[in-house]
């Protein structure tokens, strides 16, 4: 049936898929299906259908920041990737949710546009940067955000404001509803394209020094506990290193969990819940994971 409905509608789609080719740690286990619409409205109808036939759904933007359970997804995973699309009116920038940010921030960079050089190097996209409101070396993706387009559980088109996004540290409105973001409108200022460009070099260079980007991961494993930087705690407890499985806390970057061959979600799990347990019973502080488990 849901073949069927994906041919009839032009959507392009994978059966039985792996989720280590859709993720940046590369584990978990396959998908039922995953279906990528090409445009609004046909990502809106996809939702429409799975909801009246029950069918179970999950959007994924790029994988960068989510791992999945090493027995699959038994439902339908819709990626946003095809979604990849900007138009610009003076300082006005609408852009799809599948584009990459490093790939808006070089975009806005080329036009002088500034706003979002910080993200050059985060490997998610629009709508995984919204959802998280993503954010590095003293920028958030929410600081110019106007307004963010969604299609809602019934895959009717809506809009929200800034103000309704309820931004603040990696928490959003969006971690409330099963909406899926389709596109933003950004406000963006005029900038200096070279000094644009210094700026996002140099955070790339700061990424490629301390970042452990040989290795496949979600990034930093944990929130910033109030007061402190988890990656500080994580080494002083003295746990990098420490190994679960194929999993292990990256002898480069405490903050993060590496993935170093072979590892399962089961082992990303496990280790992280220790990493959390010996730094609440070492520091007192608690630890939450950023990565999100599906
Ligand atoms: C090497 C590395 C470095 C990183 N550095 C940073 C950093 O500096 N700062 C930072 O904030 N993060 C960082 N991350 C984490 C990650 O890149 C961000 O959280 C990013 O915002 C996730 O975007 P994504 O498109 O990959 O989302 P995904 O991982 O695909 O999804 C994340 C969540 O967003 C939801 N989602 C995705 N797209 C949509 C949509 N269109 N509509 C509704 N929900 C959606 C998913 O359902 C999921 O719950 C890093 C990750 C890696 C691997």
């Amino acid at each position: 049936m849901i073949k069927n409905f994906l041919t009839v509608h032009n959507i392009d789609a994978h059966f039985d898929e792996s989720m280590k080719k859709h993720t940046t740690f590369k584990v978990g286990g396959n998908a039922m299906c995953i279906a990528m619409p090409d445009t609004v409205e046909k990502a809106g109808v996809l939702i429409k259908f799975l909801k009246e036939n029950n069918i179970s759904y999950y959007i994924l933007g790029n994988g960068s920041n989510v791992i999945f359970n090493d027995n699959g997804f038994d439902g339908v995973i819709i990626k946003t990737s095809n979604l990849n699309f900007m138009e610009i009116e003076n300082n006005t920038v609408t852009v799809g949710a599948g584009m990459l940010m490093t790939s808006f921030s070089k975009a806005m960079q080329l036009k002088g546009l500034s706003g979002v050089e910080f993200c050059y190097g985060i490997p998610g996209n629009i709508g995984g940067g919204i959802y998280m409101n993503a954010g590095a070396y003293g920028g958030e993706i929410s600081n110019c955000i106007k307004s963010v387009n969604y299609l809602d559980e019934n895959g009717n088109l809506n809009t929200i404001s800034k103000e309704e996004c309820h931004f603040a540290y990696r928490h959003t409105e969006f971690m409330n509803h099963k909406w899926m973001i389709v596109s933003a409108v950004f406000e963006m200022q005029q900038g200096n394209s070279e000094e644009m460009l210094a700026f996002m070099e140099d955070i790339m260079q700061r990424r490629k020094d301390k970042q452990p980007l040989d290795k496949p991961s979600a990034g930093s494993s944990f929130k910033r506990p109030a007061g402190y930087f988890a990656a500080a705690l994580i080494d002083e407890c003295g746990l990098k290193g420490l190994t679960v499985g194929g999993a292990q806390v990256s002898e480069k970057h405490a903050g993060f969990i590496v993935n170093t061959g072979n590892a399962t979600c089961r082992d990303i799990v496990n280790l992280a819940d220790k990493v959390a347990q010996i730094v609440l019973e070492q520091k007192g502080v608690v630890l939450e994971k950023e990565m999100i488990i599906v």
